[in-house]
């Protein structure tokens, strides 16, 4: 399990020094500080002779772009993007320090192990690996360092697209994540996130009457109707739909008939969601259902004061082809006869999608096969958003993929995204690398 190769040691350093940074971003503007591993990548890739270009939009907030220009303008650009900003953590669930970046039998534990530092640090070595090598494409590779990808790309890629877009945008475009290795009869899988979901993130203000608080009774208490929201939106049943990347993936894991039919069928997958493994069965109810999550709420001013303002936000994610409009009368049905108790105010971002008939398919299928044995790519859904939507409606074709060793069950993957414990082995590090390497040669060449 230690590391045993230049490349696995090069990664590993990189992700620990990436991981030490707390580039944690907690969806304020002040948050994020993601300069600091813009600088830290400016060193490493200067080391190799490459020029960066820094852009910080907002002061501590910069992204980082480099370039290997291609000798054919016609032909394929490649974008290597990796976020440098990681979610917020509660040291207290962690059995080592979240910013450690403690390497640990062949394990480097911290915030952003697998979300996404992983493959921010194995793009940059790859990406200077190929330089140093005296790498001559015909196609353009960039390499993007992007900051805010954690709050909804603000700062990062969505400003970049807006205002960047000739140093940014390419023909194709790699991001997290995909890339676990799902076993199969028929050799392992591996999802390529083709489509994400859309987001429609919420604030919903509940207003009451102030009282005092020790004369309770028939009072208009805003934060008691403001957990009746909650109640109503969590009990809120938003109906199964099987989509056709979703379709396409159960198809290509070849899950027996007896799996394969409850997973694609809206009468069956309700009751069979709930007997799957947990990491499982919330991932197979995020890519057939919108789902409705309450994830903060500011009530109250103080103990003896009946509160008449409650504003709380909800994380709304959308199928493909769900408009704003739709969502709207869900969550008007969902509230009942509290709707006109409670203001509603959205971001609506819909989902988008890459086609999988690509040259890009076609070279990465070619790499992973090299590099996993008996291996295939299956089209997957992402739940989350990636910054890959700004690319997708650029024009790029964006996927979602990496490589996981076959010591990261996805189970564990999936709950340690933005979880406890986060952490990833070194094969997975250099699994990684070594594709990047293989697919910028194959596409760009
Ligand atoms: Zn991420």
């Amino acid at each position: 399990m230690a590391a045993s190769d230049p490349i696995t040691d090069e990664v590993t350093d990189l992700l620990q020094q990436l991981i030490r940074n707390q580039c944690v971003n907690d969806g304020t503007v002040a948050s994020g500080g993601e300069t600091r591993s813009v600088d830290l990548l400016t060193q490493y890739l200067g080391r190799g002779g490459l020029d960066t270009e820094l852009y910080e939009p907002q002061p501590g907030r910069a992204s980082l772009v480099s370039r290997i220009e291609g000798s054919d303008p016609n032909a394929p650009s490649l974008l290597l993007m990796g976020h440098t900003d990681v979610v917020p953590v509660n040291a207290d669930g962690w059995h080592r320090d979240p910013f450690g970046g403690e390497l640990v039998d062949g394990e480097v534990w911290g915030r952003g192990a697998v979300d996404m530092l992983n493959l921010t640090a194995s793009m940059a070595v790859a990406f200077r690996k190929l330089a140093n090598e005296g790498f001559k494409p015909k196609g353009t590779l960039v390499y993007l360092a992007v900051a805010d990808e954690e709050a909804l790309g603000t700062w990062g890629a969505r400003w970049l697209v807006d205002h960047e877009r000739d140093a940014v945008v390419t023909d194709y475009v790699i991001t997290e994540s995909g890339g676990f290795q799902m076993p199969s009869p028929a050799g392992p899988r591996l999802p390529v996130l083709i489509e994400e979901k859309g987001t429609y993130w919420s604030k919903l203000k509940v207003r009451g009457t102030p009282g005092h608080g020790s004369q309770p009774f028939r009072t208009d208490n805003a934060l008691v109707t403001a957990a009746e929201v909650v109640r109503r939106l969590v009990e809120y049943k938003p109906e199964t739909r099987i989509g056709e990347t979703w379709r396409r993936f159960v198809e290509g894991i070849g899950f027996p008939p007896e799996i394969a039919e409850p997973l694609t069928s809206p009468d069956l997958l309700d009751d069979y969601v709930s007997t799957l493994p947990l990491g499982f069965s919330r991932m197979v109810h995020a890519c057939t259902h919108t789902t409705i999550a309450p994830t903060v709420m500011h009530a109250g001013t103080k103990t003896n004061v009946i509160p008449d303002f409650v504003e709380m936000e909800v994380d709304i994610r959308t199928l493909p082809g769900q408009s704003g409009d739709e969502i709207r009368a869900m969550l008007e049905e969902a509230l009942g006869d509290l709707a006109d108790r409670v203001e509603i105010e959205s971001n609506d971002d819909p989902s988008t999608s890459s086609p999988s008939d690509t040259p890009l398919w076609d070279v990465l299928t070619k790499t992973t096969s090299r590099l996993v044995d008996g291996s295939s790519l299956v089209p997957f859904v992402m739940v989350g958003g990636t910054d890959n939507r700004f690319f997708r409606r650029a024009g790029s074709v964006g996927y979602g993929f990496g490589l996981f060793s076959k010591h990261l069950a996805f189970e564990d993957y999936a709950t340690m995204f933005h979880g406890n414990d986060e952490r990833v082995d070194q094969e997975s590090l250099r699994l990684s690398t070594e594709l990047w390497l293989a697919t910028a040669k194959e596409l760009l060449t």
